[in-house]
């Protein structure tokens, strides 16, 4: 594991200092490898944190460009950027915030060998998608690669997050929580989203990435609900579904 440099330890010296954190966790971190599916609205706060934070390589999966509308929300991109790829303007942005994480780009839909190939080499799998049939096939190459993955949903005022940590057999995966491959999903360019809201959800899945990279504790087997018109949060038990096509007999 490559060690910090003194710049380093001193750039990430306020996460250092917490008690349950310390040298050998950042060290972690900036030996760590994130994956981010999506740049919208949930993958920018998620990558600006965890660029921020210290995570030493981040590849960012998306195969759209900006849009007028998504700067409302994903405060990644940039006006000067509207038509350019959304990996390459992120990258923009995160390289300009830190030099010490190593940014990679994949600017298509990965068929399946290629999603494999992106989780196998992952350490944690941030789904910052939006819709549902990229979430089946993510869920289902992170279960095969045993690799964790942090999901986050944000639509209108509500977010939900949860953590699927295929480390541990016993742990509920996205496939035990939405039998129903076929289900109709909402979108945000349907239904409408308050810009702080997908930040809010974007910020603690990068904060249960941290947490998943470090060994610390997380949301797995639970399920977070937050409304954002009350800020009223509930927290349920996320039971593994011992039919799951997915995770079950793992
Ligand atoms: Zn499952």
């Amino acid at each position: 594991m490559e060690s910090l440099t003194p710049e380093q330890f001193k750039r990430y010296s306020r996460q250092i200092m917490l008690m349950e954190f310390g040298l050998e966790k950042q060290t972690q971190l900036h030996n760590s490898h994130a994956v981010i599916f999506g740049l919208g609205g949930l993958g920018s706060p998620a990558s600006v944190y965890l660029t921020a934070a210290g995570v030493g390589h981040l590849t960012l999966v998306d195969f759209d460009t900006v849009d007028e509308s998504n700067l409302q929300r994903q405060i990644v991109h940039r006006e000067d950027r509207v038509g350019e790829k959304k990996v390459d303007s992120a990258r923009r942005t995160l390289e300009a915030l830190n030099r010490w994480t190593q940014i990679d780009t994949f600017d298509r839909v990965p068929d399946e060998t290629e999603l494999a190939a992106l989780v196998e080499n992952a350490d944690v799998v941030l789904d910052c998608t939006d819709n549902f049939d990229a979430r089946f096939a993510i869920n289902a190459a992170c279960a095969r690669a045993k690799v964790p993955l942090v999901s986050a949903a944000a639509i209108r005022w509500e977010g939900q997050l949860s953590v699927f940590d295929f480390r541990d057999p016993d742990c509920a995966c996205y496939q035990c929580l939405y039998k129903d491959a076929s289900m109709e999903g909402m979108t945000c360019a349907e239904s409408g989203i308050m810009s702080p809201v997908v930040g809010m959800l974007g910020s603690m899945q990068a904060l249960e990435a941290i947490k998943a990279l470090t060994g610390l504790p997380t949301l797995k087997n639970r399920l977070m609900l937050v409304d954002g018109l009350t800020l009223a949060c509930r927290t349920l038990n996320l039971p593994k579904d011992p039919a799951c096509p997915v995770c079950a007999g793992r």
